[in-house]
């Protein structure tokens, strides 16, 4: 019987580096990844028949390049399934996949397993954030990675974080600079923690590449900016914008939002690293650190699950020394851009799926439980199971929406022509 192999979901750097450290020490890996191709979020490759690569830090592809050379290099020992969907796992440690390529679904049990599923974007809303027009930061960015192309006509960002800089930067040298970058901290305000970020050279040297792209566009980087409507106009949209206490309109085709991200946990075992099977997370989707933390992290959770298994020591101090200085980098990242808590008018939607408002959010008893929210607001129970709303309900009530425990599967939709074709392999 073949040895039961060590599975890493999601081949981001996190799992890349947790895949490739497994099997460098002679383990077999079994590799799943919803897309059909390897990269995860930062390293998202041009769309089949497109060739067109999108801009990025030197220091990003050399790293992607080092780790797929690793990947190559074990080839042998590791098992990559890609357009294949991690569902969850049942009672018994069976770990469930719909194969979209094959049109199957399959279930194994492996020895330990590594979710390195990445982050997910928050956005702050405003009345019209669900109008046609109007998308994330992330989606936007995805599309422009995956086609080379940027969306025709004006495109505004607005929010909050680094992202906001990256993606116009790209976009500028996709040939469409953005109209403006609206970010709502005001960092000139927080100078003990904008000197501290000047201390970390690769992010900054990073920054200061994506500041010479806007400077030569001539894309204005606004700070204390914040969208507080958009609504449809023609085509496009009418966005109002405060700074300070001034309104002003501008019209545009694509409105672009981001307020952060946030580990993506919606229906993610929970970590068990001393389980029969143990469970480890990694990367952006245990603690959202940025893609060189995503790298240690990976190899972190490898390193614990060899020693688990009595293959390796329990990992290095200096991978606890990158991640910690990753975090401290994020702290003051986040200070710097802190920015006062907005509220939103009432009419404004929070759940999409299930079209409920904030009044309707507000008409909740103000000590009403996270389940109450659920249950009788209705909140978090459509399609996205709160994957969206949730972070801006924790944002609006200070508190978060709960989630199903142990978590629902399947995680997502599967065919039932999939699920008739469904095979187990009980490997030991
Ligand atoms: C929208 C967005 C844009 C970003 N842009 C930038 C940027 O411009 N510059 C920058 O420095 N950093 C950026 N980051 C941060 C950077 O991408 C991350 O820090 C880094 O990619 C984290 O690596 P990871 O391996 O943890 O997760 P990811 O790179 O997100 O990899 C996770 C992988 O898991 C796969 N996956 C998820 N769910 C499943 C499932 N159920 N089954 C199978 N596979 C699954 C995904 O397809 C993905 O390939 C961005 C993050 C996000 C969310």
């Amino acid at each position: 019987m073949r040895e039961a192999p060590i599975l890493v979901v999601g081949a981001g750097p996190a799992g890349a580096s947790a895949a490739a450290t497994i099997a460098e020490a002679g383990l077999p890996v079994l590799l799943i990844e919803q897309r059909d191709q390897l990269g995860g979020a930062i390293h998202r490759q041009p769309a089949a028949g497109n060739e067109e690569h999108v801009w990025r830090p030197a220091r990003h592809r050399r790293n992607w390049a080092a780790l797929t050379a690793r990947l190559q290099a074990s080839a042998e020992r590791i098992e990559i399934r890609t357009e294949t969907i991690f569902l969850g796992v049942d009672s018994e440690g069976r770990f469930l996949f719909d194969d979209r390529h094959e049109a199957c679904v399959f279930a194994r049990r492996p020895r330990a397993a590594i979710i390195a599923v990445g982050a997910i974007e928050t956005i702050r809303p405003f009345p019209g954030w669900e109008l046609p027009g109007v998308m994330t930061a992330g989606g936007a960015q995805v599309l422009l990675k995956e086609t080379g192309r940027p969306p025709e006509g004006p495109i505004l960002l607005a929010g909050g974080g680094p992202l906001l800089p990256a993606l116009a930067a790209q976009l500028a040298k996709a040939g469409n600079p953005p109209v403006a970058v609206l970010e709502r901290g005001r960092p000139w305000n927080a100078p003990a923690a904008l000197a501290r970020l000047a201390l970390s050279w690769a992010p900054m040297s990073e920054a200061a590449a994506y500041a010479a792209a806007l400077a030569a566009s001539r894309v204005p980087y606004r700070c204390g900016a914040v969208v507080t409507q958009a609504e449809p106009d023609g085509d496009g949209l009418k966005v109002s914008i405060r700074v300070g206490e001034t309104q002003e309109p501008l019209l545009v085709r694509h409105l672009l939002i981001h307020d952060g991200i946030a580990p993506n946990r919606t229906g993610i075992p929970l970590p068990d690293p001393d389980g029969a099977v143990p469970i480890l997370l990694a990367g952006d989707g245990r603690e959202a650190l940025g893609a060189d933390a995503a790298i240690l992290d990976g190899r972190r959770a490898a390193m614990q699950v060899l020693a688990r298994l009595g293959h390796a020591e329990r990992g290095a101090p200096s991978d606890e020394r990158g991640l910690q200085r990753a975090r401290d980098f994020q702290a003051t990242l986040a200070r710097a851009l802190q920015a006062e808590p907005i509220v939103p008018p009432p009419e404004t939607l929070i759940c999409r799926c299930e079209g409920r408002s904030h009044a309707d959010l507000a008409a909740l008893a103000p000590d009403a439980s996270a389940r109450e929210i659920r249950l009788m607001g209705r909140f978090g129970l459509g399609a996205c199971q709160g994957r969206f709303c949730g972070p801006m309900i924790a944002a609006l009530r200070g508190q978060p929406l709960p989630t199903a425990s142990p978590p629902r599967w399947p995680l997502r939709p599967v065919s039932v022509a999939a699920l008739a074709r469904l095979t187990i392999d009980e490997t030991e």
